[in-house]
């Protein structure tokens, strides 16, 4: 593996005038490589880059099916690299190599998804009557900034660049510190497709340094923005500066309804990738589940054999799919998670199953079971973003609705039951911007995402999502006679 890592910008793989960062892995806690730090200089080049290009027609004024045809077949550029991305992606991140790959087939969906959207999105025409003709056209915005998180720095990157470019804007990408290494082949699938020199451009830099040039760049059409609340708002207050729009997607504190007369069986599936899939650090886990009384112990016995079957090691170690989780992103991630298992101790909680580090070098949490939560506590309003599951209980259907919309986020929800009319109810009344019905993560690329609350505004994924990189123009055109 390289031992330094360039960033990428107007066709070229530059240093950063910010030097170096040291990339960790958190699977063994050493240093695996350096990756350049870019500087507000390099932020300019890489947007006046974008607008060059933008400014130029080289992408706006294509028509869409030639767009659609070289962002699919960046996706295939991904799926043919997938034995390079994925090991790099388990090494800077920590998740299994076979989570990896999920993630980078997941990056390529989002290529062809978006890639067959471009030629959909079209017009109307409006009748003013016989002395009018009237239509609409929606153009891109032109600069998209796109900052990255570290928890699925592939697919991230991939959701908003692939709808960015198949509706004709160019992009600047500010990659994670944390996980930048597998951003490089964003880089490389533009070249391999024809992307014109200065339509992507990828660099890594510090969030309040980099993030924040990028975030306030006069020269920026549009945001989007993954990552946590503060940063969100900091990033919402500087687009509002330059008036353009941004779209925030900031995580949440999920919550899993489980009925009396839900298959628990079934559900112990849903534990198991709603907590535990990338050991926990996903916007939209179950991080609450809000059980009915009567069949609590039992559901807890279950979730706790769920998360006592697997197996935590390093990433690198587990190719196969299979009963297991990786390290967190970085020590001081779990750490914090650590802490706030305490914490929630400390305020009467229960720790039915883990909650401790693992006695191993690098980023290990124990997958851990909270019982004895209550709506009150800091647990069960605040985002652990680790392999914590919140457990509460509940009486009344309303009563269970109450507890799950206590919270300031609402990306997702869930409704365990066998009773369609309580489903349908539990639907209408989540204060979320999706619900899932018997099947944690129920959806795909195609059903749209974002969230209500804190969790932020705008919708990824979807055709909605096409509607965040485009401005809608009227043409009213008076004919004579
Ligand atoms: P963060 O919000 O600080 O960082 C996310 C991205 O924003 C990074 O690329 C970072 O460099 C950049 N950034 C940071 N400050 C910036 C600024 N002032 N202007 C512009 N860009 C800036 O998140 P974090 O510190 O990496 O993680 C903290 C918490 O955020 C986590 O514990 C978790 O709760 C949440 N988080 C949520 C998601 C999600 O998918 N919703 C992803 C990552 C983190």
């Amino acid at each position: 593996m390289k031992t330094y890592w360039q960033n990428y910008i107007d066709g070229t793989w530059c240093d950063g005038g910010a030097g170096r960062i040291d990339v960790i892995n958190p699977g063994t806690g050493e240093k695996l490589a350096e990756q350049a730090l870019a500087d507000a200089g390099d932020v300019d080049r890489a947007v006046m880059a974008a607008r060059r290009v933008h400014l130029s027609g080289a992408l706006s004024d294509l028509r869409p099916v030639e767009r659609g045809r070289m962002v699919r077949a960046m996706g295939r550029y991904l799926l043919d690299h997938i034995d390079e991305i994925a090991p790099v992606l388990t090494l800077e991140q920590g998740k299994p190599l076979w989570e990896a790959r999920i993630e980078v087939e997941g990056a390529a969906r989002y290529f062809e998804y978006y890639g067959n959207q471009a030629e959909t999105v079209e017009g109307r025409s409006i009748p003013l009557g016989k002395d009018y003709f009237d239509f609409t056209t929606y153009e891109p915005f032109g600069v998209s900034a796109q900052i990255i998180p570290w928890n699925y720095p592939v697919e991230m990157t991939a959701r908003s660049l692939s709808a960015a470019l198949a509706t004709g804007n160019t992009c600047v990408i500010k990659t994670p510190e944390l996980t930048p290494l597998s951003n490089a082949w964003f880089a490389q699938a533009a070249e391999a497709v024809g992307l014109p020199k200065g339509a992507v451009n990828i660099l890594c830099g510090l969030g309040h340094q980099t993030g924040a040039a990028l975030s306030a760049h006069p020269h920026v059409n549009q945001i989007v923005f993954t990552g946590s609340v503060p940063t969100g708002i900091a990033i919402a207050t500087a687009a509002a500066q330059n008036v353009v729009p941004c779209v925030l997607e900031l995580g949440g504190k999920s919550a899993a309804i489980v009925h009396d007369d839900a298959d628990l069986a079934a559900f112990e599936n849903d534990v198991r990738w709603g907590i535990y899939f990338n050991a926990g650090q996903v916007c939209s886990a179950m991080s609450r589940v809000i059980v009915h009384d009567s069949v609590h112990d039992e559901l807890v016995d279950r979730m706790v054999g769920v998360a006592q079957s697997l197996t935590v090691k390093p990433g690198v170690e587990q190719p196969e799919f299979g009963p297991t989780m990786g390290a967190m992103v970085s020590e001081g991630q779990r750490d914090r998670a650590a802490q706030m298992v305490s914490d929630a101790e400390m305020q009467g909680a229960k720790v039915a199953t883990g909650g401790r580090k693992l006695n191993i070098p690098g980023a290990f949490l124990e997958p851990t079971i909270l019982t004895d939560v209550t709506p009150d506590m800091t647990v069960a309003n605040e985002e652990v973003f680790g392999p914590v599951l919140s457990v509460l209980k509940f009486s009344s259907d309303d009563e269970a609705i109450k507890i799950a919309n206590n919270t300031a986020y609402g990306l997702v929800g869930g409704v365990f039951t066998s009773n369609l009319d309580r489903a349908t109810r539990a639907a209408r009344h989540l204060r979320a911007g999706q619900v899932f019905v018997n099947e944690w993560y129920a959806g795909g690329v195609e059903t749209p995402f974002g969230g209500y609350g804190k969790s932020g505004y705008g919708r990824e994924k979807g055709r909605e999502a096409l509607w965040n990189y485009v401005q809608t123009k009227n043409v009213a055109i008076r004919l004579k006679g």
